[in-house]
């Protein structure tokens, strides 16, 4: 099955018993059982829900993985991944990590003394050299936001193996339509699936997929134990957004491609962000571990006030957070996403206080520039 294909009939599709074509979304708690303990698969909805179930079959066929769990957003997902590890144990992150996971190390899981290390994962020298006798795991993002940074899956998956250490992936940015990780070795595979999975900015979700019965039968032992799972409703939005991810996917990546031609002959951008640019730091290794490059683009316009000019002033770009929707987004990481981390941090980091990110929506690009030129001027 080719890839766009496989967003609509892979997984569990429609209902067998009236032959409705689109999955029944069970809003249910509970289950009648036909004895004491004789339940037909089902028991308790936070144990399993035949909507969730639905969407879990889906995104581990996407992935190509063993088993897939659905939690209610990105960050229940990457919290029940690290509650796979032991108090004392260590993980190596990419130093660029998304500002939730970043927070989630160092204010919460510190407490319970989950030890970690941020590297520059794309250099994988950096990531041998931080690995210690209780590293457990190796956790990557790529591309990374704002700038796209990309590290090399299969590098890791080399180091890894050496170590006996888990690969894990945050797919969000290249989604499974461009990048399945798992086929280049990752053990764990996740996604803020309020992003391009569901694509509309309408719910707030994360998956998780795992490549072996042994992980999958903890992580559902955690998932049961701790909660946090994906509701019915928010279930079925995200198996109708993934019948359009391929669609929107390659809508949004031929949108940027436009946009990052005009901003390379503007002459008030200095520095474009973007995979797809052979000048791109991460070009060569993106272009051999994932079909596309993405929606993302981060630029550079000079200064805070420009940058605040053009969000003022834009009409199709909407000022906010989040990512990976049809409509465009548009972001200062320096005032929003990445405020936290202090000025010459950031600096260093290439996140000065004129850089723009844009999440490229899928509306007519011909607006997109235009909007953007007038915004500029
Ligand atoms: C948004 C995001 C998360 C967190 O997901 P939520 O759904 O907001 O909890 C994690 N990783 C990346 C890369 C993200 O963009």
């Amino acid at each position: 099955m080719k890839a766009k294909t496989k967003m609509i009939h892979a997984g569990i599709t429609g209902d067998e018993r009236t032959g409705a074509v689109s999955v029944p979304i069970y809003q249910v708690s509970t289950y009648k059982q036909d004895g004491a303990g004789k339940h037909r698969g089902y028991e308790y909805s936070r144990t399993g829900n035949p909507t969730r179930h639905a969407l879990e079959t889906l995104i581990t066929e996407l992935e190509n993985g063993k088993a897939g769990f659905a939690f209610g957003s990105g960050m229940t997902a990457i919290t029940s991944v690290m509650m796979l590890f032991d108090s004392g144990d260590h993980v190596v992150m990419t130093d660029d990590v998304y500002g939730g996971t970043y927070r989630l190390m160092t204010s919460v899981l510190n407490r319970f003394n989950l030890d970690h290390d941020f590297i520059d994962t794309s250099d994988p020298e950096k990531v041998e050299q931080a690995i210690k006798p209780n590293t457990k795991a190796l956790y990557i993002e790529t591309p990374t936001n704002p700038l796209l940074k990309i590290t090399d899956i299969k590098k890791m998956v080399e180091i890894a193996k050496r170590h006996n250490l888990y690969v894990i992936v945050d797919n969000t940015f290249a989604t499974p339509y461009w990048q399945q990780p798992i086929d280049l070795g990752a053990d764990i595979v996740l996604h803020s699936a309020t992003k391009y999975i569901g694509g509309h900015s309408d719910v707030v979700s994360g998956l998780v997929v795992v490549n072996s019965d042994e992980l999958a039968n903890d992580l559902h032992f955690i998932q049961n134990s701790v909660g946090g799972v994906l509701g019915p409703q928010d279930s079925w939005l995200l198996i109708r957004g993934i019948k359009t991810l391929g669609l929107r996917m390659e809508a949004t990546e031929q949108n940027t491609k436009d946009l990052v031609a005009f901003l390379q002959d503007h002459p008030q951008v200095s520095n474009i962000y973007y995979p797809g640019l052979e000048t791109h730091q991460g070009h060569h290794v993106a272009k051999q571990q994932a079909t596309g490059f993405g929606g993302m683009v981060s630029f550079d316009v000079g200064s805070a006030d420009k940058a605040e000019q053009v969000l003022q002033r834009v009409n199709y770009f909407t000022l906010a957070e989040s990512l990976g929707a049809v409509e465009s987004l548009i972001s200062v990481p320096a005032k929003m996403t990445h405020a936290s981390i202090p000025k010459d941090r950031r600096e260093e980091l290439g996140i000065t206080d004129g850089l723009i990110r844009v999440s490229v929506g899928i509306e007519d690009s011909e607006d997109l520039i235009e909007d953007l030129k007038q915004a500029m001027a």
